[in-house]
């Protein structure tokens, strides 16, 4: 039977808004993979009674919990005594974590403090679990049938007892299935609502499975969970999927749109030189974000001013006066300007408005137009994007890519099913 787990988070900084809860998502991450799921997480300030209470509150409910944070040398470390007082324990110097502590101190060439060995405490009648990446030692206590990890609060350090002693501690326990029993599928090109409508429409319903959807601009992931589906009609039903969705699939493993248009680049033995306005390089940092890009990526022109887009790239002044920078035409030759200045097989361009600043009625925030150029000709795709300026401009180099992932799966660069 497998486990309920609980994390009991501790942090201010978590609840402040200065640091992002991390633990949690990969905590899920890991179980889910195990086959597992994260029931809950509960997040608490560095206070005793809010440690204890909440402590106490996940071990009513789950038959695991795991606690992070505080394990530090500092006075806002107060993991163990909210601990022990619930369990109505002491706080001890584990002999064997005092020693590793006082040898990874001495490695490193420093002293060790009597403030830095408070680290090397546990809770009385728990395991310590070592830490391969810092100070303060994990610990495992078993109570009435229940049991009780601690793990510390530094995201490396905490990964590194989950993984090198509380997943383990997990599969030793017979927990979870072993094999992930989930399909994932990453779209663009369809919104979260109309790649449910199409797939209800066409009589999408499977039994036995959980269907999820996650969105962020022009990456709607879709995940289909076998709950109760043997893997055949696991299987059918992802089959399913890919047939309705057909090109707006980009990935059906966790791929960035770079690295899905990088492979394919590659393998069609084609090049890409990029010209940006409104997203400023950043369609070219997500290109050479991939390692080996420079086998395919001739480099860019960021063109803010119009006498850049003139004398770098080629556009016609007379075009950028009659139709403004924003504008189909303007895309079009800043597209066919890179291709031909970097002698590449395709040139990318986006010119648009990211706002709020920028907009007008004829040309609102959000619109963006987008080009490609290649020998065939030039596609260029309009764009209405919502949304702040830093969603804009990260849907628009979204949406390029995807453009040229489509044309380089030969299928229209605009090409959507609905
Ligand atoms: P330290 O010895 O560094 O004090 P600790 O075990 O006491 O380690 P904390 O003091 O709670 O852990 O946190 C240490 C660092 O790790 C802080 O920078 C904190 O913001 C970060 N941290 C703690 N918990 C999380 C979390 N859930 N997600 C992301 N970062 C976290
Ligand atoms: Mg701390």
């Amino acid at each position: 039977m497998n486990p309920s787990i609980e994390l009991v988070s501790t942090g201010s900084e978590l609840l402040s808004g200065r640091t992002v809860n991390r633990h949690a998502s990969v905590l899920g991450d890991h179980l889910r993979r195990l086959g597992l799921a994260l029931t809950r997480d509960t997040t608490v300030p560095d206070n005793l009674e809010a440690i204890e209470e909440a402590v106490a509150s996940a071990l009513r409910r789950a038959n695991v919990v795991l606690v992070s944070g505080g394990l530090g040398p500092t006075c806002d470390d107060i993991t163990r005594d909210a601990l022990a007082r619930l369990l109505g324990s002491k706080v001890i110097t584990d002999e064997a974590a005092l020693a590793a502590l006082r040898e990874r101190f001495a490695r490193m060439g420093r002293a060790v403090t009597p403030q830095a060995e408070l680290q090397a405490r546990i809770v009385a009648g728990g395991t310590a679990l070592s830490n391969s990446v810092g100070a303060a030692p994990g610990e495992r206590i078993e109570r009435d049938g229940k049991t009780l990890f601690v793990l510390p609060g530094p995201p490396d350090e905490f990964l590194a007892v989950l993984t090198e002693h509380v997943l383990p501690w997990l599969r030793e326990h017979g927990a979870g299935s072993g094999a992930l029993r989930e399909r994932m599928f990453l779209v663009c090109g369809l919104g979260e609502s109309a790649i449910m409508e199409l797939l209800e429409k066409n009589g999408f319903a499977p039994a036995g499975l959980d269907v999820a959807y996650s969105a962020a601009p022009g990456r709607i992931e879709l995940r289909l969970l076998a709950t109760g589906a043997t893997d055949e009609e696991l299987e059918r039903a992802a089959a399913q999927v890919r047939r309705l969705l057909g090109p707006n699939v980009f990935a059906e493993e966790r791929e960035t749109m770079e690295e899905v248009v990088g492979r394919l680049l590659r393998r069609c033995g084609r090049t890409l030189a990029t010209a940006e306005s409104c997203t400023g390089g950043l369609l070219g940092s997500r290109i050479t974000a991939v390692s080996g890009s420079s086998d395919y990526y001739a480099g860019g022109v960021v063109a803010y001013a119009n006498r850049v887009k003139q004398a770098v790239l080629g556009v016609e002044e007379e075009v950028l006066a009659r139709e403004g920078a924003v504008s189909e035409a303007v895309a079009r030759q800043m597209a066919e300007g890179v291709r031909r200045l970097l002698r590449t097989s395709y040139g990318l361009s986006i010119t648009g408005v990211a706002g709020p600043s920028g907009g007008t009625p004829e040309k609102p925030v959000g619109l963006v137009y987008i080009a490609l150029a290649e020998t065939e000709g030039t596609w260029v795709k309009a764009n209405r994007f919502d949304g702040p300026r830093a969603r804009v401009r990260d849907w628009s180099a979204q949406i390029a890519l995807d453009m040229l992932r489509r044309r380089l799966l030969e299928f229209p660069p605009d090409s959507t099913i609905a």
